[in-house]
């Protein structure tokens, strides 16, 4: 879609074909967002701070000892939500990673950027950590402009330094708190307790991630979402005009123009005030349609609320809305994309689920040792040799015992108790023996039952062979017995 389909004509000329941070000579131009105020920034500093708060603080969350999150994908070990994960489950992960991908589909197809403006740790980061540090320190944008543009002295020197500094001490922060999701909170502490000599490998990665977190925030900024991220550059082939965007109502409020005193206004609500533009961190005027780089941060909505409340003008001439909403007031409409997309995301789910909830902490195979038949024992017993395969997924090892729940026998474990080491394979050989009395076919369906400690946790179903001794048989042995 175009951005003049998207919102409408606006001025001739004024739909562009540069970036709006790169300047007409080709060179960066470095922005300075005017500092966004209102209900949708009090909304997302709210949002932002719970994000930040579980960010933060989940590397400290444990069950049982263990994390609660973790991402060694370096042993490849995952767990999420305090269950472990391991190479066996990767069916489990590839399954997530494609349900999240038709998530953000559908979502994108139905509520545009959403995510990119209140929960993309990048936006977060920059908007709400970062940003304020300047307005913290610098000042408001027209001082930090000033700043930039005015020699060195000792003020800037000040002013740059402990911007700086405290860029760095939050880029280390971030690091490490990412390399507690990797390593878990235990081997972080050891880094930081211990001389850096005893863990270079993990001292390299938290100062190299603090190098890169420093240079994305301090240098790289918004082109990161505008140049690098690939969830941006989807947006020209997932949104459509039924897309929910930040979106300006080019309806109501063209043509724009000056307000001015004591004059019977004939033109559209907006009065071309520029705050819309000013308080972009992306550099960009929303009234020129939706285009690449907004980032959905709802600032250019509450600079215009401002402003209607001002000229008491109704609120929401930049709103959340889609291109047919504005044009035709449409609302939300069940598209057949919409529609496709929310029944492949239902069927990916349920699967999913089903998969979860059957998925057991220990992954049990018994199968008879092949090329073995029977053995035939004394006291008119026959036994058969199998072949038992343990995985625990926990982080506990587990006794395991294994009885026979159908027909009436035994089982017995070649060599000594069993038990699965934690996140480890057991292997064993097992004998099952059953009275010759009980076997009256060749192939005996047989139900065994596995424990761990004493809890039953799975049931196998097998089949036992034997020789079939017909009752004349049996009887004729029986009496030759006694003779
Ligand atoms: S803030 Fe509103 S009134 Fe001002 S230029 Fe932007 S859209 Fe027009
Ligand atoms: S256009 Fe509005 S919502 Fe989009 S990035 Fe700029 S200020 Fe944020």
């Amino acid at each position: 879609m175009t951005s003049s389909e998207q919102s409408g004509p606006g001025p001739e000329g004024s739909f562009r074909d540069s970036l709006g941070i790169v300047s007409q000579e080709g060179k960066r131009r470095w922005l300075f967002p005017k500092a966004p105020s209102g209900r949708f920034h009090r909304a997302r500093i709210a949002m932002s701070a719970l994000l930040l708060l579980i960010l933060f603080g989940i590397p400290f969350i444990k069950i049982g000892n263990h994390p609660f999150f973790l991402f060694n994908f370096l042993q490849r070990k995952l767990i999420l939500f305090g269950t472990v994960f391991g190479p066996h489950d990767f069916y489990l992960v590839g399954l997530s990673v494609i349900t999240g991908i038709i998530f953000i589909i559908l979502f994108t197809v139905v509520f545009g950027r959403l995510f990119c403006g209140w929960i993309c740790p990048q936006t977060v980061f920059m908007e709400m950590v970062f940003r304020k540090i300047d307005y913290f320190v610098e000042g408001d944008h027209r001082e930090q402009a000033r700043l930039r543009a005015s020699s060195w002295n000792g003020k800037k020197l000040f002013r740059k330094s402990v911007k700086y500094a405290i860029y760095a001490a939050v880029s280390f922060l971030i690091a490490n708190t990412l390399l507690a999701y990797v390593v878990g909170i235990d081997e972080l502490g050891k880094l930081v307790s211990e001389p850096p000599a005893n863990n270079i490998g993990l001292f390299t990665a938290v100062v190299g991630f603090s190098v890169v977190f420093y240079w994305i925030f301090s240098w790289f900024r918004e082109q990161a979402c505008i140049l690098v991220c690939p969830y941006g550059r989807l947006q020209g082939v997932l949104l459509d005009r039924n897309s929910i965007v930040i979106a300006y109502d080019h309806v109501r409020g063209e043509p724009r123009g000056k307000l001015r005193r004591d004059q019977v206004r004939q033109e559209g609500d907006c009065i071309d005030c520029h705050q819309c533009v000013d308080v972009c961190p992306t550099g960009i005027d929303i009234r020129n349609g939706t285009q690449l780089e907004c980032v959905n941060c709802t600032a250019c909505i509450d600079a215009c609320d401002t402003i209607m409340d001002g000229i008491k003008k109704p609120r929401g001439l930049i709103r959340y809305a889609s291109a047919n909403g504005i044009t035709q007031g449409a609302g939300f409409r069940w598209t057949a994309r919409v529609i496709g997309y929310t029944a492949v995301l239902a069927v990916l789910i349920a699967v999913l689920t089903i998969l979860l909830i059957r998925r057991t902490p220990l992954d049990v195979t018994v199968l008879r040792t092949p090329g073995m038949m029977f053995q035939e024992l004394p006291d008119d017993r026959i036994s058969n040799v199998y072949d038992l395969k343990v995985l625990n997924k926990m982080f506990n090892d587990v006794p395991v015992t294994l009885r026979l729940l159908e027909p009436a026998g035994e089982v017995e474990i070649v060599g000594g108790p069993l038990v699965a080491p934690s996140q480890g394979v057991m292997q064993s050989k097992v004998l099952v023996v059953l009275p010759q009395d009980g076997i009256r076919r060749m192939s005996t369906p047989i139900t065994i039952g596995i424990f761990a400690d004493t809890v039953l946790i799975q049931r196998i179903a097998t089949t036992f062979l034997g020789p079939v001794k017909h009752k004349k048989d049996a009887d004729h042995e029986h009496e030759g017995g006694h003779e």
